[in-house]
């Protein structure tokens, strides 16, 4: 049985203030794991403050090499170093704005893995691969850029997010059939390219989590927690969306 995860990402948002509202008031989930993504300036803080939790805490993004003349970058070793365990990858914003093309992101998945961090592999189809029927072709060929750049099983340790670029801060989120169709997609893509570790491989659902529609979509087959942007801010409507999924 898959033991869910309700996990934050912050963004280019949040405090200190935020870091230490959330070490107060979070109410941690007796079912699910609950990991946080803040930037990458408060994740030292926000880490010292969960340390003696089992709160996951986790870089946002990391750059795929591990030293050098990489200004205003950071690595997955300084991730690890800070005591946090976890980095996202190939978030649809880092695709879109920031150039993290599927060869970049594969590069980036080994270095996070080599550093011990586990990576949440980010995917999702745009609005245009949906509407012309392209959207799973747009998933596979994300995994399948990791899976080709990393010859050692690739899914032993590590959560997929599957987040409709369509449905990020959009408001708008996958119907739960969608998100079901999909996942269940990605389930037997694993399936078909490992051994034995699809049923094991945690896939979370991205994209409008909110806590009046987190029950329905926890409630499907093959979704196994949320990456919740904006929705996590409010430690409040986290609280509920955590609640949602425990129950
Ligand atoms: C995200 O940024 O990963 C995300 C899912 O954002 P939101 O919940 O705001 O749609």
């Amino acid at each position: 049985m898959r033991k869910p995860v309700v996990a934050a990402n912050w963004k280019m948002n949040g405090s200190l203030e935020l870091c230490e509202h959330f070490a107060r008031t979070l109410v941690r989930p007796e079912n699910a794991d609950v990991w946080i993504f803040p930037t990458a300036l408060h994740l030292g803080s926000l880490t010292d403050l969960f340390r003696e939790s089992d709160i996951g805490t986790g870089a946002q993004n990391v750059w795929c090499e591990l030293d050098g003349a990489f200004t205003g970058e950071v690595s997955a070793n300084m991730v690890a170093t800070l005591g946090a365990e976890l980095a996202l990858v190939g978030h649809s914003e880092r695709r879109a704005m920031f150039g993290d093309s599927d060869e970049v992101v594969a590069r980036k998945f080994k270095k996070i893995s080599d550093a011990g961090l586990v990576p949440v592999l980010c995917v999702g189809e745009t609005l245009e691969e949906r509407e012309s029927d392209l959207a799973f072709e747009a998933v596979q060929r994300q995994l399948s850029a990791v899976e080709e750049a990393w010859d050692h099983p690739v899914y032993s340790h590590q959560a997929i997010a599957y987040e409709p670029v369509w449905a990020i801060g959009t408001g708008k989120a996958a119907t739960a059939e969608i998100a079901q169709e999909m996942q269940a997609l990605i389930r037997d893509h694993i399936d078909r390219r490992s051994t034995g570790e699809s049923q094991a491989v945690r896939i979370l659902y991205g994209g409008s989590v909110k806590a009046t529609n987190a029950s329905e979509l926890i409630a499907q087959k093959d979704i196994d927690g949320f990456l919740v942007g904006g929705a996590s801010l409010d430690v409040d409507e986290f609280n509920q969306i955590c609640e949602a999924v425990n129950s």
